[in-house]
């Protein structure tokens, strides 16, 4: 029988109907990503490129599901055999209470971005983190802990990132958010991690700061790196990040967006004379990791880098 190619998006109807959405799909679909958006999501074409190269008989997919769709997303992945999922934007908290087990990970963050599918549990677990901090170093050469660093958002990215910043002992943690108070609960949150002196002089080393031009102006002289943990540079209309006269060349950029090209806050950056990066590395290693949780081997991270 004549083999089908897989669909560029998969619905929620069409996991409903997986017997006819599917049939003669080859290899078959036993992986994807739910988001709303998600035709955006690079996912695909990188573990597709990873399931290939690892010669492991199976494809990775889109699925476009709404938010009140996917507690009967996630039991349908469940009932169709699916080795596991990926979870962006908006369903990386509410899978937390949906899922069977969560991994220490994924629980401190309080958000799920991998699924692993156990016979018939969903595991929940959070490579968004680890991520981050392996891009960091492949970017810029440097570990977290010798940074002083200002996240920029307090969403589910800017927990992970956050976290993983307290738990590698960075120098320095600031959090700018709009919501000023979701900026101070993450702040006291991660409190404990930071008793210890290490920074000398008069700035505290964990701080919720409000997002406003005189207080990112204090903070400059006190940072190493700035991370973007907003989706704001996602669309064209967008205003800039920070006013680019903050930006100086002593600072490390990276923006967790990602676009082909660069980002206008990489750019804005480089123009400062900063170093800067955007989110593909961090995509690129979050879900190596998420590979590694679903195969138990070592992802095959050039090939994954290359279909990016
Ligand atoms: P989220 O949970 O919805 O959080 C969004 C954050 O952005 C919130 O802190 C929100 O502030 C802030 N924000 C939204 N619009 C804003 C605006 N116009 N001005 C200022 N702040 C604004 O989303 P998320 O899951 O954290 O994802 C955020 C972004 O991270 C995504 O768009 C994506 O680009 C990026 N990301 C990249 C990777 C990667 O692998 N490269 C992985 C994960 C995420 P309020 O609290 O005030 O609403």
């Amino acid at each position: 029988m004549k083999k089908k190619r897989a669909k560029e998006l998969y619905t929620l109807a069409d996991l409903q109907n997986w017997s006819h959405a599917a049939q003669r799909v080859d290899p078959p679909i036993r992986l994807g990503v739910f988001g709303d958006p998600v035709t955006h999501s690079l996912s695909p074409q990188m573990q597709n490129a990873a399931l290939k190269e690892s010669q492991v008989a199976a494809q990775y997919a889109r699925f476009q599901i709404l938010p009140n769709e996917l507690s009967e997303g996630l039991c349908l992945v469940r009932a169709h055999n699916f080795i596991g999922l990926n979870l962006t934007v908006p369903h990386k908290i509410a899978a937390l209470e949906m899922v069977d087990d969560c991994e220490a990970s994924a629980r401190r963050v309080g958000a799920v971005n991998t699924i692993s599918i156990q016979g018939e549990k969903l595991c929940g677990c959070n490579t968004d983190g680890r991520g981050f901090a392996r891009a960091i170093r492949e970017e810029f050469s440097v570990d977290l802990r010798d940074l002083r660093v200002l996240v920029l958002g307090a969403g589910g990215a800017a927990r992970a990132i956050a976290m993983q910043c307290a738990q590698e002992d960075c120098e320095r943690l600031v959090v700018a958010n709009r919501t000023f108070e979701k900026a101070k609960s993450l702040v006291e949150g991660l409190r404990h991690f930071f008793l210890g002196p290490k920074v000398f002089g008069p700035v505290p080393r964990l701080q919720a700061i409000p997002w406003e031009e005189p207080a990112f102006r204090f903070q400059i002289g006190n940072l190493d790196l700035i991370v973007n943990a907003t989706p704001l540079g996602l669309s064209r209309s967008d205003p800039p990040l920070l006013p680019a006269r903050l930006l100086a060349p002593h600072l490390m950029i990276y923006d967790t967006v990602y676009s082909s090209g660069t980002t206008p806050f990489v750019r804005a950056a480089i123009e400062a004379g900063a170093r800067a990066a955007n989110g593909l590395s961090m995509l690129l290693h979050q879900g190596a990791l998420a590979f590694e949780l679903w195969f138990g081997r070592e992802a095959p991270l050039n090939a994954m880098r290359n279909a990016l």
